[in-house]
């Protein structure tokens, strides 16, 4: 299990940077390496939208000025859901 761990690590990683310098014989493993190659796809795509994510998040957050809700803040305005109040960017 730790090995197969770290050479997923390693195929991962080679990956990430150029499959041609992957420094482990992948040769029987193609099945696998195409698995990799997807799940890091799928990794990247994932990463992207958790970046623009935060991105968006990280522009304006909206709080309800009464601070009724104990602090949370939302990335559109609005009325409060708890007591109506329009929403101020904090
Ligand atoms: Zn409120």
């Amino acid at each position: 299990m730790k090995k197969r761990f770290s050479i997923m690590a390693t195929l991962v990683v080679g990956l990430g940077f150029t499959s041609c310098s992957v420094d482990v014989d992948t040769s029987g493993l193609d099945d696998l390496e195409e698995q990799l190659e997807k799940t890091t796809d799928e990794m990247e795509e994932e990463m992207d939208k958790a970046e623009e994510e935060t991105e968006s998040s990280s522009f304006d957050l909206y709080q309800c000025p009464t601070d009724c809700e104990n602090g949370p803040a939302y990335p559109n305005p609005g009325p409060c859901k708890t007591c109506g109040e329009e929403m101020v960017v904090i």
